[in-house]
């Protein structure tokens, strides 16, 4: 199944030209010409990659990557950003985007940030989550602060480096192997058994039902997927 890309951008001949570059490099690509309508599609629909202009008439680019990762959209966004204006890529990694490209470029170029982008999150080489919230539930990892409603929750320390690991790679299957690598290093006289007591633990503290998990979910045979 191809990727699928989701290009905001009000320049038409742009668009013509990025969307038959991405389509012959295998892409599925959707277009909208403005803020407003980006946002709706992203929400109404799953995009692997946002390619988001900063400069968009009804909606900026950095307003729309903000209200996407405030509704706990969790597609990779590459922000295009003018080359004069520093304080825009600042400002829109700070938000939640992914990376940028600055405008102009050469379409050979965006091809190449792009495929960049997805080797880092295949290798799982993202940066880990600083602080995240979902639901009711806000978390530091930093601080190692947790709340949900307001109200202090206490997480110890794998189960909060779990946590961190699951949100980082939300939306994607985690696999206890993988989990037993990236949080406990393997250390010696861990088994699989140790991530499903503490899975089980963190949905006491965080799912509203803990037998019926929402956010924290087992995928059967496999692992598990945090989903926002
Ligand atoms: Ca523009």
């Amino acid at each position: 199944m191809s990727l699928r890309i989701l290009l905001v951008e009000d320049e038409p001949g742009l668009v013509l030209t990025l969307t038959d570059l991405l389509s012959a490099d295998g892409y599925e690509v959707q277009s909208a010409l403005n803020g407003r309508t980006g946002l709706e599609r992203a929400q109404a629909e799953r995009f692997d990659l946002i390619i988001l202009d900063v400069m968009l008439p009804e909606k900026s680019g950095l307003e729309v990557c903000s209200e996407l990762r405030q509704n706990g959209c969790d597609s990779l966004i590459l922000m295009l950003t003018a080359k004069a204006r520093l304080s825009d890529r600042v400002n829109g990694l700070k938000i939640g985007a992914d990376d940028y490209l600055t405008k102009p470029f050469e379409p050979p170029e965006l091809l190449a940030r792009i495929q960049a982008l997805l080797r880092r999150v295949r290798k799982g080489e993202l940066a880990p989550v600083v602080r995240y919230s979902y639901g009711a539930v806000e978390i530091d990892f930093d601080k190692g602060e947790a709340t949900k409603n307001g109200a202090p929750i206490v997480l110890a320390g794998k189960e909060l480096e779990l946590l961190r690991y699951l949100v980082t790679h939300r939306g994607k299957v985690v696999s206890r192997d993988e989990l037993l690598e990236g949080v406990w290093k393997y250390q010696p006289g861990v088994s699989s058994r140790t991530v499903d007591v503490h899975v089980a633990w963190l949905r006491h503290k965080l799912e509203d039902s803990p037998q019926a998990p929402v956010n924290i979910q087992t995928v059967r045979g496999v692992g598990y997927r945090f989903v926002p």
